[in-house]
């Protein structure tokens, strides 16, 4: 069963939203709170602002006392910080600095730079509109009012708001253990000296850092051989973890062991091919309560189908919505041809210079080239009907989030 892109990613998302069943939870310190799914509610403890705040350096006034070259008596000051009681009086005005709080009375702030000033005498250059340069009391949060909702994903403004409002802890989703488990008789250790004839376990680390960006926790579980004894043992390990995932040996060739240790397992399949270039032979399914992926061992195949098809499990295990692709549209800097068929991926780059992102694709030697995708900020993605396409058409890329 061939998917295209879309229905297995359609699929990886059905699949797993129709597990329910309770999530673990974790209280995480909102330092480290980066990257968490939110699991609770959070609510003001006031109101925001919980004052009539000025929004510049200036004088607060009446609006109606400050038309353009009315001149009033300045009575003071106010910083941010000071504690306000008196109300502006009639006919004067209060030099005031930006976050200060706006005393009563006063219904306008006007900056520095539209007034004249001598001793303590104000000029206004312009006339006054009740309102401006104040951003009211309550206006930006009810006290009480819930500001950041379970499934939320913790961003750098989210972590802000949740300090704003005083929570220096959060209970969020306990991150989603993903299995990394790298199979091939070529594979040695990142730190092992290879043969002429082996490669160094590239995917491990690629696939850690990619299950980190989408919000999961790795669990390293090394390489296996590709031996059906030594596989077997080690994918009944990852069986343990929330996800399996699982690099090489899903392909035609005769050491390609992955599907049938799985089946031996009875395993249950969901899709086992994909439409696209690099990544064909991926493989989704579920094996006791474990959610596997068994995605293909060229390097650039391995990050294109985690991106595509893992990604969206990360997001729902968490509690969260799945994000949709970071695709935007750009045009295409130089004429294409690639064979119709397939979906294809191609590392490139998109520069803005001038208002259209323009993208290109980048010489590469197929899916093995992690020299060239290292050169890429995004993929450009050809759809599985276009053979052709000239330049300066608006084509679909997707981005690299991790380095744009
Ligand atoms: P496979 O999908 O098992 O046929 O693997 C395809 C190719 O991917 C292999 O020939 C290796 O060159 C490469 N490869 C497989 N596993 C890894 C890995 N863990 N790290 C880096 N490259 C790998
Ligand atoms: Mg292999």
């Amino acid at each position: 069963m061939m998917l295209t892109y879309e229905q297995a990613r359609q699929t990886v998302i059905d699949q797993i939203a129709k597990k329910k069943g309770l999530r673990s939870t974790t209280v995480v310190n909102l330092w480290e709170a980066l990257g968490f799914v939110l699991a609770q509610q959070i609510k003001t403890d006031r109101e925001y602002p919980p004052f009539d705040r000025s929004t510049r350096d200036g004088y607060a006034v009446r609006a109606v006392d400050a038309p353009q070259g009315a001149d009033l008596r300045c009575s003071g000051e106010i910083k941010a910080g000071d504690t306000v009681t008196a109300p502006l009086a009639r006919w004067t005005c209060v030099q005031i600095m930006t976050g200060a709080a706006v005393p009563a009375g006063a219904d306008a702030v006007v900056m520095i730079e539209h007034t004249q000033r001598e001793g303590d005498k104000v000029r206004f250059d312009r006339d006054t509109r009740p309102g401006q340069n104040i951003v009211p009391r309550g206006s930006e949060a009810k006290s009480g009012e819930v500001v950041l909702s379970p499934g939320t994903r913790l961003g750098y403004a989210e972590v802000a708001l949740a300090a704003q409002v005083g929570q220096t802890e959060v209970l969020c989703a306990a991150k989603p253990r993903v299995a990394i488990l790298s199979t091939g008789d070529e594979v040695v250790l990142v730190d092992q000296k290879p043969g002429p004839f082996q490669i160094r376990n590239s995917n491990s680390v690629s696939l850690s850092a990619q299950t980190k960006l989408a919000g999961g926790e790795p669990v390293l579980l090394g390489n296996a051989a590709d031996r059906p004894d030594v596989l077997r043992a080690k994918i009944e390990r990852g069986l343990r973890e929330d996800v399996l995932v699982m690099s090489g040996g899903v392909s035609m060739g005769k050491y390609d062991l992955v599907e049938s240790v799985l089946k031996d397992l009875k395993a249950e399949f969901y899709f086992d091919a994909v439409a696209i270039r690099p990544g064909k032979p991926a493989v989704f399914g579920r094996c006791r309560d474990t959610f596997f992926f068994g995605l293909p061992g060229n390097p650039v195949s391995t990050m294109v189908t985690f991106e595509l098809l893992v990604t969206p499990a990360i997001d729902l295990l968490n509690g969260a919505e799945a994000h949709p692709l970071p695709l935007v549209r750009a045009q295409l800097g130089v004429a294409l041809k690639e064979k119709p068929g397939l979906a294809h991926f191609l590392p490139a780059r998109v520069e803005w210079q001038g208002s259209t992102p323009e993208v290109k694709p980048l010489a590469w030697q197929g899916s093995g080239d992690v020299t060239a995708l290292a050169r890429s900020n995004c993929f450009l993605v050809i759809p599985a009907d276009r053979e052709e396409i000239p330049a300066g058409e608006t084509v679909s890329i997707l981005l690299r989030k991790d380095v744009i």
